[in-house]
């Protein structure tokens, strides 16, 4: 059961959420980015692909919200926002968010899911061999 069943949206493309100022999608989207796949207190990450630019609240949401396969955010763009806080809406780079080490946001401290980590790859283009390094 979703913690707050209230509140959810579900939006596919081309379509975005008008609640968030970036461009965001997914299934049965909370405002602080929980989603039908991800619905713990800690899952407030939205995370942005490199193939339609736009933000999801996980691989799975971009696959039921897109018509194409994810594409993870390139290495070469990992000083660009590719993460949302879902908690106070600041977006962080994706080196800004590999780079912390405390699975929390640097503008609000809201805790960020330590199991992330795990699918990193998913959403993180590799170095080759299956380690997103910085
Ligand atoms: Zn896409
Ligand atoms: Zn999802
Ligand atoms: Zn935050």
């Amino acid at each position: 059961m979703p913690t707050q069943p209230q509140n959810r949206e579900t939006t596919t493309a081309p379509d975005t959420d008008p609640r968030f100022e970036i461009p965001l999608r997914g299934i049965d989207v909370d405002p602080e980015t929980r989603c039908a796949h991800w619905d713990d207190p800690v899952d407030v990450v939205a995370l942005r692909f490199g193939c339609c630019e736009a933000y999801y609240p996980c691989d799975a949401c971009h696959d039921a919200a897109a018509d194409h396969e994810a594409v993870p955010w390139p290495r070469d763009r990992f000083d660009e926002p590719a993460v949302l806080c879902g908690a106070c809406r600041t977006t962080l780079t994706a080196r800004e968010y590999l780079a912390a080490d405390d699975d929390v946001c640097p503008a609000c401290g809201a805790a960020f899911n330590p199991g992330c980590r795990k699918h990193r790859d998913r959403y993180f283009e590799t170095d080759g061999d299956g380690a997103v390094d910085l």
